[in-house]
């Protein structure tokens, strides 16, 4: 009767491990036979209960069939293990000839690129960089300006006032009283950096925005020189073909002053929207520095001239590039800044 248990077992076993092809399967069907409870190992705690005249042959046959399924098992799983590393190598291929993936590396804002364009094109005319603290003193702001505490210019909608008199600087001119005040002239100076104004933000306007302010004070200083250094300016700036215009205009601080206009650069001066249909589009404003802001600085008006010019970064960066909103530049939008890499 064992015996034929046995051949029973042999059967299932074969047909189970053919039916088997993972080494999950294959370790089952050994639990199945082989393990502590398994069929096999069950049959042979049971040999000490069979007729002493069977044991020996029932035994013999239960260890060889043990021997044989543990052997067959064994060899399965070789090549099972082998093939389901195989499937997943080939998963998880890796393809060494692709290009790595790159870190997103920043890029300068369009306004830094401006303001460096603009310095460098001053640095290479041979100015230097002077700057000044952005909180200043209301003397070097508006009194050595030029600028009288009854002056339109004071208006107190203007200025960022932080004490009687301590305000955030309205332009960077307090940089260029300062520069006077400490050297003697020639003085050649551009003066970049952020300025204050109480105006509410709309498409032209920033409570906060960005100047380059150039002066040059020296023996024979001519409005012929400031004309002369902004058309070259302007061509660097906007193009070989770029023209300039100077206009009348008023600053308490400069003597005659000007307006400056560049030719529109969308339309070539026919007139176009971009340009409100006047062909040109104002750029700066300047003049021949007052004699009454020389003597400020203990400069001798009789002895040394000078001319002054001031720009905003974001208006010359708006008109270069086309920008139709200033409040583009300060919402840090990574789809507007990406255009300017
Ligand atoms: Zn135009």
């Amino acid at each position: 009767m064992a015996v034929l248990r046995i051949d029973r077992i042999r059967a299932a076993a074969a047909r189970e491990l053919k039916g088997a092809t993972t080494s999950a399967e294959l370790e089952a069907v050994r639990v199945k036979y082989l393990g502590r409870q398994g069929e096999i190992t069950q049959l042979l705690r049971s040999l000490a209960s069979l007729p002493a005249a069977e044991r020996p042959e029932v035994g013999r046959q239960a260890n060889e069939l043990k021997a044989e399924i543990e052997a067959a098992v064994s060899e399965r799983l070789v090549a099972a293990r082998a093939e389901e590393r195989r499937r997943q190598l080939e998963a998880a291929r890796l393809d060494l000839t692709l290009p790595g993936r790159r870190p997103p590396l920043g890029t300068l804002h369009p306004l830094t690129q401006v303001n460096d364009e603009i310095v460098a094109i001053f640095m290479r005319l041979g100015f230097s960089v002077a700057e000044g603290p952005e909180v200043e003193s209301d003397y070097n702001n508006f009194e050595a300006l030029n600028i009288p505490r009854d002056h339109p210019a004071r208006d107190m909608q203007d200025t960022f006032y932080l004490s009687e008199d301590t305000l955030l600087r309205t332009h960077t001119s307090p940089a260029q009283i300062r520069t006077m005040k400490a050297q003697r002239p020639p003085v050649r100076i551009i003066c970049p950096g952020k300025v204050y104004r109480r105006d509410a933000p709309d498409v032209t306007h920033s409570p906060m925005f960005h100047q380059v302010e150039g002066l040059a004070v020296d023996r024979t200083i001519s409005m012929g020189d400031l004309k002369g250094t902004l058309e070259l300016f302007a061509r660097e700036m906007f193009g070989e073909r770029s023209r300039i215009r100077f206009r009348p205009s008023f600053f308490p601080f400069t003597e005659p002053s000007a307006e400056v206009d560049v030719l529109c650069f969308n339309c070539g001066g026919t007139g176009c929207r971009f340009c409100a249909q006047s062909g040109w589009l104002e750029i700066l404003g300047c003049g021949m520095v007052h004699p009454q802001v020389l003597r400020n600085v203990g400069y001798d008006p009789e002895e040394v001239t000078g001319w002054a010019f001031g720009m905003g970064v974001e208006r010359i960066a708006m008109l270069k590039y086309g920008v139709d909103d200033i409040r583009l530049f300060f919402e840090n939008d990574l789809r507007f800044l990406e255009q300017f890499a």
